[in-house]
């Protein structure tokens, strides 16, 4: 029997929809989008109409680079520190993801001072220290929109703000909020992933503000707008586009089911205590403890259910999780928590028969 999903920061399902758009561009719509000819511009075509679609959801004054994961444009967007003469600080939260912070922490092996901010216990950043990090020596400043870990919001607009008073660009990782929530118009680099939008695996995009020089990480024909070398899929591109137009056409919709999803896990989930902000908390997200569970124990007796243990890092590294470490808890709580995720195919019936199977689970250990 298949499980029940409820892991959605790992990974969403692909949405029909979007599946049914890739089709034609993996059959007979095989043209190399770079080629002159009729097939090629088609899909030259094509991969255009997805851009527009995926720019849709971005702000005005910026270009759409396609990529092949957010990491990838992560990576090809922290390039930027390289052109900021004179400024060789790069502040980001303790609690990014590793694409982010492991990146972040590369820079210092580059001659760059990394700071990683204290989100303290509730895991959202103060605004204070924030300031108090910033200067003239300032690069570039990173902080997410949504934490893919413990669901907390972050005040990326105000953090922009005050990145741009120091003269230093603003990346925003925008991966688990994209096509749900606001994005920050005053962010100059976002980064964003098809297959946590219910589009493909294998594609990311990163909007950058116009004016902003990025050096290419990838070299060679230069493709995508003398950035990004190598051939766009179109199949991938379409998916992207596909999925980021159903998520804006969606979006009330979408909110309103999975703010329903999470008060009824709320409400069977009584017994456990949450990691993180309630308040801040894209509700798609639920990260919850009990002290003195074996998660691993729970992960293996519960099978019928797919969710993440709250220990593990989500990038699947397998690493403890610095995002609760950085909440403070200790490594015996920490390896008692466990994430929930619910998204657009999720069923009120699913998380109340979740909610039971781990709730037996959770009491034949405990008791
Ligand atoms: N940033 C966040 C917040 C994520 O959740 C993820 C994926 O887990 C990434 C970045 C990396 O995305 P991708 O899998 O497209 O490289």
């Amino acid at each position: 029997m298949k499980p029940i999903y409820l892991d959605n920061q790992a990974t969403t399902p692909i949405a029909p929809e979007v599946v049914d758009a890739m089709l034609p561009w993996l059959k007979d719509n095989f043209g190399n989008p770079h080629s002159p000819h009729l097939m090629g511009r088609q899909a030259a075509a094509a991969v255009e109409v997805a851009r527009d679609q995926v720019a849709g959801l971005l702000p005005d004054g910026g270009r759409v680079i396609f990529t092949g994961s957010a990491t990838e444009a992560i990576n090809l967007a922290m390039g930027a520190v390289r052109t900021r003469e004179g400024r060789k600080q790069i502040t980001v939260l303790d609690t990014e993801h590793a694409a982010v912070r492991d990146t972040a922490l590369w820079y210092r092996t580059q001659g760059f001072e990394t700071s990683l901010l204290d989100v303290g216990q509730e895991g959202l950043v103060s605004l204070e220290d924030m300031e108090a990090c910033l200067d003239q020596q300032t690069a570039l400043v990173g902080a997410m929109l949504v934490n893919n870990e413990i669901g907390t919001i972050q005040p990326v607009e105000q953090i922009a703000e005050m990145a741009h008073r120091n003269g230093a660009l603003m990346l925003c990782d925008a991966v688990q909020g994209f096509g749900r929530l606001d994005i920050p118009q005053q962010a100059d680099l976002i980064a964003l992933s098809g297959h946590k939008i219910y589009g493909p695996k294998g594609i990311g995009a990163l909007w950058v503000r116009d004016g902003i020089e990025l050096p290419p990480l990838i070299h060679g024909g230069g493709q995508e707008q003398g950035i990004r070398s190598g051939t766009l899929s179109p199949a991938l591109c379409v998916g992207l586009g596909r999925a980021a137009k159903l998520c804006a056409e969606r979006r009330q919709e979408d909110m309103a089911h999975i703010t329903k999803l999470a008060e009824t896990a709320h409400s069977l989930f009584g017994d456990w205590t949450v990691n993180g902000l309630l308040a801040q908390r894209y509700a798609g997200n639920l990260n919850i403890r009990r002290d003195g569970l074996d998660v691993a124990r729970l992960m293996s007796d519960v099978r019928g259910v797919a969710f993440s243990a709250g220990s593990a890092c989500a990038s699947g590294s397998g690493r403890p999780s610095h995002v609760l470490s950085a909440l403070g808890l200790e490594p015996a709580q920490i390896k008692s928590s466990i994430r929930l995720g619910f998204g657009r195919y999720n069923s009120i019936e699913e998380v109340e028969q979740a909610a039971a199977l781990i709730n037996q689970a959770a009491e034949n250990q405990l008791s």
